[in-house]
């Protein structure tokens, strides 16, 4: 069920793996055949712990922390559930709330605890938004003991959707570095991070575009994660409006007004939940958030498709077919 295909061509070894409703492709460069099977079961087995300790609503490790901190009880987690706990309290006072892992109560009242988009039907209503804004949700109420978990905040509730995949990406890259693989590209649905080349080339990433196609490209050599979040896939929607499922955690409302944030740093973690951040931003809001994130390589995409990107993206980008672009300075 989670490796869907493996092949060789040349010195490149792929797979395809399934993890949390996403398709991910390794690729490998130079490695050997046998070293190339080996770590695919093994990554294989990761991705199928990751997917049942860390998925938000189908019953695993993560439900079951989520359903004690509703009832008041404390609940046992593992190091990598406090390892983004701990990253997320960071991510969540750096960007000033605007990435929140705890506002998961608010996602499954949008239903976006859900594979099946787009969601059909009508918002929720004001007052059952503020039913659970009121109570204030952060992961910074959660308390850490070693791996215990507890909170006085019933309201509290993880949902991994905006970093999961990101530390996913890490946990790959650093178990194929320690299996003495140097050139390897782990890309789950056009987020990813590579390590190393292509042979003599770089590797080549698509940087994509709302509504399908890509904006252009970008070439990543060494040791780089490139990720995109917007507000064009997953979404619900009724006769009037469209709701995308990345919640401002202010207000309990979508994000508005941009349509896509790509952004390169090295680690994915910090990627993914950045990406996320600065949607919420928006197009006033992003470049003091990136500013306190201390990202430089970021490409944001308006609803017009106006791209207003940093001078250090702006540098390494190939744009395909004619783009309006607007420089922007983040210090
Ligand atoms: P995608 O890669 O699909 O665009 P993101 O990385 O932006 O997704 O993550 C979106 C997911 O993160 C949502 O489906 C939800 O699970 C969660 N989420 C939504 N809003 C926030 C937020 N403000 N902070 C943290 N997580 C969020
Ligand atoms: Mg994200």
């Amino acid at each position: 069920m989670f490796l869907l295909t493996a092949c060789q061509r040349d010195e490149e070894q792929s797979a395809e793996l399934y993890v949390f409703g996403t398709i991910v492709e390794i690729k490998l460069w130079g490695a050997s055949p046998k070293e190339a099977g080996h770590a695919f079961a093994e990554i294989q087995q990761m991705f199928q712990a990751m997917h049942r300790d860390w998925h938000a609503w189908e019953p695993g490790r993560l439900v079951d922390i989520n359903k004690a901190f509703t009832e008041g009880r404390s609940a046992t987690a593992d190091a990598d559930i406090v390892e983004m706990i701990r990253r997320s309290q960071s991510l969540e006072a750096q960007t000033g709330g605007r990435f929140n892992p705890a506002i998961g109560a608010l996602i499954r009242l949008w239903g976006f605890h859900s594979s099946d988009y787009p969601i059909e039907g009508p918002p929720p209503s004001q007052a059952q938004i503020s039913e659970i804004l009121d109570l204030q949700p952060s992961s910074q109420e959660i308390h850490v003991d070693g791996l215990e978990l507890s909170t006085d905040n019933p309201a509290v509730q993880l949902d991994f959707g905006g970093i999961a995949k990101g530390y996913a990406v890490d946990l790959t890259i650093k178990r194929l570095r320690a299996m003495g693989i140097s050139n390897a590209i782990v890309n789950a649905g056009g987020d990813l991070r590579a390590i190393g080349s292509h042979g003599d080339r770089p590797w080549r990433v698509a940087v994509r575009k709302p509504g399908g196609g890509n904006v252009g490209s970008v070439q990543v050599q060494g040791d780089e994660s490139i990720f995109t979040s917007g507000n064009y896939e997953r979404f619900r929607q009724d006769q009037l409006n469209r709701y995308p499922h990345i919640l401002d955690p202010h207000t309990g409302w979508p994000a508005k007004d941009i349509a896509s944030v790509t952004l390169v740093t090295d680690e994915g973690i910090l990627a993914d939940a950045a990406a996320t951040a600065l949607v919420v931003a928006g197009l006033d809001g992003w470049p003091e958030v990136a500013h306190a994130l201390n990202l430089k390589q970021i490409a944001v995409v308006d609803e017009n498709g106006t791209v207003y990107l940093t001078p250090e993206m702006d540098k390494r980008m190939q744009f395909t077919g004619d783009v309006e672009r607007v420089i922007v300075q983040v210090e």
